[in-house]
């Protein structure tokens, strides 16, 4: 940040998809937060939490519009039909990045303790753009979702993605880094995977999960499965690689079981057309993974191209007294 906010307008972005169970609570409990942080002069009067309904199908809304009448802290933003947590959330950042100095994004169970809300901002306030959440402690989650994330997150890095360990998607960012965001124009919404790549000073805050408050989660196994999937193959051309590193080495099996079959046929323990059906087996099949692969890496390429990522960030720049001066003159 180029000169540090004294007091910030803070945006919680909420995303809810069948939140009725849970909604009155964390509204109240949001609403005590933000007015001790106002109070305590860490943000601003005009600081708020806004509401994201993905498509719910119970009174999510319903709620939403209510207190919206009487909690001039609640704002909400209703999406026309179900797009995802992903796609939700992003929806409630790029609406709040005009009005706010910084946001956080917080799911609406309840899971994640609300009382890091005050760190982030001090965090902020100290100077950093983002401010990760980071889960202390699983204890509260099963042991098979424990064992699964943990596995996700091993081979996101294995296959060379930047995420933060057991950082999902609790987390400040300030007014220039969603600006940034909104430069990715990808389809495949993988934010966690994003964020990092955005760059600016950023820094970790902890914090202890706790169970889901009320309802049950949105994200059965499927999802999850294919959450994670998402996640991999759209940071990651390393399984395209994959075929081009069985291709080699099918190639390199082919050359030794050429090497046997000749000797074979040589020794003459062979049947008759057994050399040259072996040979064009191993061979041939090398061949097409080599060619797959090959393939392949166009294709990754072509996947990276139509991103259309941007390529860099400009942090700072800093105009030469020069060119300062024959602006005045
Ligand atoms: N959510 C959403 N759209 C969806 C699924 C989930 O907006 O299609 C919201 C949900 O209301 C919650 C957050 O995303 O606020 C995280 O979902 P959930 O708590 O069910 O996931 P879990 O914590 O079990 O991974
Ligand atoms: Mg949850």
């Amino acid at each position: 940040m180029d000169s540090i906010i004294s007091n910030p307008v803070l945006t919680l972005v909420i995303p809810c998809y069948n939140e009725e169970e849970v909604l009155p609570e964390t509204i109240s409990r949001l609403t005590v937060i933000l007015e001790e942080l106002a109070e305590s002069e860490l943000i601003s009067k005009h600081s708020k939490m806004l509401f994201v309904d993905d498509g719910s199908r119970d009174h999510t809304w319903d709620i939403i519009a209510s207190y919206n009448l009487k909690n001039p802290f609640v704002s909400g933003l209703k999406l026309a039909k179900n797009a995802g947590h992903q796609n939700a959330l992003l929806s409630g950042l790029m609406e709040a990045k005009e009005t706010s100095d910084c946001v956080i994004s917080v799911d609406a169970d309840l899971q994640d303790d609300l009382n890091a809300i005050r760190e982030f901002i001090i965090k902020f306030k100290e100077g950093y753009d983002i401010v990760y959440g980071v889960r202390k402690s699983r204890t509260t989650d099963t042991f098979f979702k424990r064992s699964t994330a943990q596995g996700f997150y091993r081979v996101m890095s294995k296959m060379g993605v930047n995420i933060v360990y057991n950082h999902a998607d609790y987390r400040l960012m300030s007014k220039r880094v969603l600006q940034e965001l909104s430069n990715f124009k990808e389809v495949n919404l993988f934010l966690r995977g994003l964020v990092p790549l955005i760059g600016y000073k950023s820094t970790e805050v902890y914090y202890d999960r706790h169970e889901r408050f009320a309802g049950e989660s949105k994200y059965p196994l499927k999802k999850m499965l294919a959450f994670a999937f998402d996640g991999i193959t759209s940071f990651s051309v390393t399984p395209i690689r994959l075929i081009s590193a069985v291709g080699f080495g099918m190639f390199g099996i082919s050359l030794l079981i050429a090497a046997y079959t000749l000797i074979s046929k040589f020794l003459g323990t062979t049947v008759w057309g057994w050399s040259s059906l072996m040979l064009s087996i191993w061979f041939i099949g090398g061949l097409q993974l080599v060619a797959l692969g090959l393939i392949g890496e166009y294709i990754g390429k072509i996947y990276k191209e139509v991103k259309q990522r941007p390529k860099y960030i400009i942090e700072t720049i800093l105009d030469s007294q020069s060119t300062l001066n024959t602006e005045n003159t």
